[in-house]
């Protein structure tokens, strides 16, 4: 089967190389009446997010765990016809200083994974009754486990337990490394086997 990885900023940073600080964006919010939690729906408009740093690259990384790429970025995923994404344009606040700003979409992930084997040492840690929320906890040396009879085979998928962790296979890497896409970082993850 294919590798799987989890999609991350690059873990050094230049301060050169743009980013965004999200300054609008709508989304449904429910208030748990039992443990107060807000919970996040489904968002409700773009997002607008102002640029910081000179140097543009093809992923830019934000102050919230979502994916921005730019259009070429986008384009490559298309042509290869990369499944478990739609795309939703990012308006930039206040222009970009250095110049003319490449056009920014977001990745909105809905391919998916099931729900994780918690046998890979993911505990839960945390959970409401009421509204269903639920914490884990993963150890810094385990990785995540996914169910490949879970997964939808999507190039890239979430799983509900880590909303904001991206998971990627081979296919999606592959378009990456082909095109010399930059400023990402990837983590080993891995398929869970039951015997
Ligand atoms: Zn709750």
């Amino acid at each position: 089967m294919d590798e799987i990885y989890q999609l991350l900023e690059p873990e050094i940073w230049s301060k050169e190389i743009v980013f965004g600080n999200v300054t609008y964006m709508d989304f449904e919010a429910y208030e748990c009446a039992f443990c107060g939690r807000v919970h996040r729906g489904k968002q409700l408009s773009d997002m607008y997010v102002e640029l910081y740093g000179s140097r543009f690259e093809d992923f830019v990384w934000l102050d919230i765990p979502e994916i921005v790429v730019t259009e070429r970025v986008l384009a490559l995923l298309e042509r290869e016809r990369i499944t478990g994404f739609t795309s939703r344009p990012v308006h930039i606040v206040n222009g970009w200083r250095y110049g003319e700003s490449p056009s920014l979409f977001q990745l909105k992930v809905f391919g998916s994974g099931g729900h994780l084997a918690l046998e890979g040492g993911i505990t839960r840690i945390d959970e409401c009754q009421y509204c269903g929320y639920t914490a884990y906890s993963i150890p810094p040396d385990k990785m995540i486990l996914v169910d490949p009879n879970q997964w939808d085979q999507s190039d890239i998928f979430i799983v509900p337990e880590l909303p904001f962790y991206y998971f990627v296979t081979d296919e999606f890497v592959e378009v990456l490394k082909a095109n010399n896409i930059r400023n990402y970082r990837l983590v080993g993850a891995s398929w869970y086997v039951s015997w």
